[in-house]
């Protein structure tokens, strides 16, 4: 089993398409089960949208924030587990 931070760090190369099958799969149920993994795919994904949407517009702040949050509440569920 992965831990959200492990599959932090593959989910942008698993968006890109560029992970083995495998790898989709595991991320695939993860983040099926998962809320924060979940949070942060879509906010993710909705910046990728925005960025090709708006080519020579700055990222909105408001979603860089978004962003970062998705990520933050990834690495403290992390340190919740770690403290088990
Ligand atoms: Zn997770």
């Amino acid at each position: 089993m992965m831990t959200c931070k492990e599959i932090a760090e593959l989910l942008l190369d698993y968006l890109d398409g560029n992970l083995p099958k495998e790898y989709c799969d595991i991320i695939c149920q993860h983040i099926n089960l998962c809320g924060p993994c979940l949070h942060y795919v879509e906010s993710y994904q909705l910046t990728v949208k925005i960025s090709r949407e708006l080519p020579r517009t700055p990222m909105p702040h408001a979603l860089v924030e978004r962003l970062q949050a998705a990520w933050k509440e990834i690495q403290e569920m992390e340190t919740r587990e770690e403290q088990h």
